[in-house]
């Protein structure tokens, strides 16, 4: 966890939070401990339970049990309104006959904030975020950028505690995603406020987030830096969840060898680091990042099967008896399919998990 002084109450904690729809449980026992100023992120595959959770901090949905707390306060009983979040939407629905202006001003409007108030926070949250040279435009007028940032422009401007995100990008191109994640990280940055943003997409996560929550089925499978997600996922979902190229998955048997434990994949033998205390016998998967195998010498003996240029790095596919590996190269590799190929893996770099949990044993 994050360190917070005792003094300081978390911005955001949710302690055993469930939800159960019908009979169906959506998410169970979710902790999570947020602290002031922190960008959060929710992240897992469609129907894992990432907007009902969002909602629950919202107040958009009641938990079925448990407890959510706003700055040390209890807030399951709160409307929206009443818990002074702010929320960004993926349909952000835009006033379509008000000006950029107005719909940033509303929420102050309908406040009964004073109109010199409201222009001088409607100015400084345009100015903020570059859209000064279209105040006075309809939303029709604007691209889907544009737009978004009106969106979230409209959430900045009554200055809440805590910023709620569900998927605020995924109207977008690939292009100006990439630029609205960097636009948002230096908002937050500059205003810091504590956020809690929800996407399916890793790489989105990985690049936005001071900590992610990969979510699994109802439940947060692990919390953590994006280095420790990447570097020490926890289990094997983790693992596999995070990374692009996806990580490769081996299955096989440890083995006690001179030199330390290893993996019999096919013919070939994986070694595992000396450090890893798991008895011979046991059903493990291994896990191995594509950076991670270095071709052109080692003990690995394969051919190439496909070689795919991504532009900075190439992954080219080589396969054995016993399975396949992607290994990124720097650059266009000129290698050919059918090549005959050695591979190196270093003990190291190799995850090890229970087969049966998928729980990382090294
Ligand atoms: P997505 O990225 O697709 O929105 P998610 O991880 O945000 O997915 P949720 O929207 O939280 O997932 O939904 C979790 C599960 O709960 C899904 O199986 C969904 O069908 C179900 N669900 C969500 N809202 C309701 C509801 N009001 N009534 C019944 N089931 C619901």
């Amino acid at each position: 966890m994050s360190p917070s002084p005792s003094s300081t109450p978390l911005a955001i904690e949710l302690r055993g939070v469930a939800k159960t729809f019908g009979s169906v449980p959506v998410c169970r026992d979710v902790d999570l401990a947020i602290a002031a100023g922190e960008f959060v992120t929710l992240l897992g595959p469609s129907g894992c339970g990432k907007t009902t959770t969002l909602n629950m901090v919202a107040g958009l949905e009641d938990c079925t049990s448990g407890d959510i707390l706003l700055a040390g306060r209890r807030v399951n009983e709160l409307s929206p309104v009443e818990r002074d979040v702010a929320m960004v939407f993926q349909n952000y629905a835009l006033y379509p006959h008000m000006t950029v202006a107005q719909n940033i001003g509303f929420t102050l409007r309908m406040r009964g904030t004073p109109r010199a108030e409201i222009d001088r926070r409607v100015k400084d949250v345009t100015t903020a975020l570059e859209l000064s040279h279209v105040v006075d435009r309809l939303p029709a007028q604007l691209s889907g950028g544009q737009q978004q940032r009106v969106a979230i422009g409209r959430a900045i401007v009554r200055e809440p505690r805590i910023f709620l995100f569900d998927e605020p990008f995924s109207n977008l191109d690939a292009a100006l995603r990439v630029k609205m994640r960097a636009e948002v990280k230096q908002l937050h940055r500059r205003l810091g406020v504590t956020s809690l943003f929800v996407t399916h997409d890793q790489e989105e996560a990985m690049s936005i987030s001071d900590r992610i929550a990969v979510m699994n089925r109802g439940r947060v499978e692990q919390f953590g830096t994006p280095e420790e997600i990447y570097a020490r996922p926890a289990t094997r979902y983790v693992a596999s969840f995070i990374g692009n190229p996806q990580i490769e998955l081996l299955s096989g048997i440890v083995e006690a060898h001179e030199g330390g434990p290893v993996v019999r994949i096919g013919s070939e033998l994986v070694r595992l680091a000396s450090s890893l205390n798991t008895p011979a016998g046991r059903s493990v998967d291994i896990g191995v990042r594509p950076e991670h195998v270095r071709l052109g010498s080692g003990t690995l003996a394969g051919r190439v099967r496909l070689v795919q240029p991504v532009g900075p790095s190439s992954h080219v596919v080589i396969e054995w008896d016993g399975g396949s590996l992607i290994a990124a190269q720097p650059g266009f590799c000129r290698l050919q399919p059918g090549e005959p190929i050695r591979a190196e893996i270093s003990a190291a770099d190799v995850m090890v998990f229970d087969h049966a949990s998928g729980v990382r044993l090294s």
